[in-house]
């Protein structure tokens, strides 16, 4: 178990020693988050925790993002403690009721096949690796496997957004980052491409992808293609009049201060700026505003990875410093969530 500043407290999985630590607390009522990958199992969740603790269990049936944005206790009334799982603990994130984090750590790669994967793509000696909270447990065993094959593969700490070294989050790649000097290229160990191609738009390297359970190998990512079309939305938005400053009310992803400055450094370049606040945005929330250009303070993935939905542009904050000639164009500059 990791111990993190009271109230999150973080578990491999949702299993003995959490649901004994839920019990010995005697909450009464429990709110149990899952994400979609796991909701068809939320139920039999939920009844395990009322076996083990005797606590009843409101499960809360709005989409999960990640760690970063639990219920407000308005959502779970009664709700003396929240059970998330399915993501690492974001130990800089506010919280309003302990919340205890199931990671539902995986850890099953083969160490050897994964390194022999990689030593038969060529990939560079000098590697960063990265993983989902799921295969973070595979990454000392596939550094060592790797060093047996002559590859030098190395793992960094990214506080204080990120709980655990190596860990990728979609928001905050500080734990590559703090690497890109010393390493010629990253692997991401998960699956999906949506930390592959946050990886790629953080780091000036090239970056593959392993699914560590498929063996499937893709990259490196096209970042210089990612990041053209990052521009060319920014080119769409520099002779915007009016902007929308976004602001999201979910708790690890809410930055009104940064929201305020960004509205200030707009008027003093002679643009208007409102600020607009939501939970859970939709392209349809967005029409019919009057406004020409928006930017996102919320997640950063709104933008990159959303924002063809909308039928405005939407910027991260760095981009919008470039379109209204506050920054230059390059080098591009991921979002990343401090
Ligand atoms: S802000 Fe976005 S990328 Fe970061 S944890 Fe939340 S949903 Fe994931």
């Amino acid at each position: 178990m990791t111990t993190l500043p009271p109230p999150i407290r973080a578990y491999r999985t949702l299993g003995p020693e959490l649901l004994e630590d839920l019990r010995r607390s005697g909450y009464q009522r429990i709110a149990l988050q899952v994400p979609a990958g796991l909701s068809m199992s939320a139920r039999s969740y939920a009844e395990e925790i009322t076996r083990a603790t005797g606590a009843s269990v409101v499960l809360v049936a709005r989409a999960c993002f990640g760690a970063c944005d639990p219920p407000a206790r308005a959502e779970v009334p009664g709700a003396e403690a929240l059970v998330a799982l399915g993501h690492a603990p974001i130990p800089n994130m506010p919280v309003s009721m302990p919340m205890y984090l199931a990671e539902m750590r995986l850890g099953k790669a083969d160490p050897a096949r994964v390194a022999e994967t990689l030593v038969a793509a060529h990939l560079p000696s000098r590697l960063g690796l990265v993983a989902s909270i799921q295969h973070l447990d595979d990454l000392s065993p596939v550094i060592e496997a790797l060093g047996a094959r002559g590859i030098e593969a190395q793992i960094a700490r990214g506080p204080p957004r990120l709980a655990y070294p190596g860990q990728a989050l979609g928001c905050n790649y500080s734990s590559a980052t703090a690497l890109e000097e010393k390493v010629d290229g990253f692997v991401f160990l998960g699956t999906g491409r949506f930390h592959p191609l946050g990886l790629a738009l953080s780091v000036e390297r090239p970056v593959w992808a392993l699914d560590p359970l498929q063996m499937l190998l893709e990259g490196p990512f096209d970042r210089q293609g990612m990041i053209n079309r990052r521009l060319l939305e920014i080119e769409r938005a520099m002779d915007a009049k009016v902007w929308g400053v976004l602001v999201s009310s979910l708790a690890g992803q809410s930055r009104g201060a940064l929201a305020r400055r960004l509205v200030g450094k707009a008027e003093a370049r002679g643009r208007e700026a409102m600020v607009i606040t939501f939970d859970r945005l939709f392209p349809a929330d967005l029409l019919g505003r009057g406004v020409d250009a928006y930017v996102s303070t919320a997640c950063p993935r709104i933008a990159t990875d959303d924002g063809s939905s909308y039928d405005r542009p939407i910027l991260t904050p760095p981009e919008f410093l470039s379109a209204i000639g506050e920054r230059p164009l390059m080098p591009y500059l991921f979002d990343a969530f401090p």
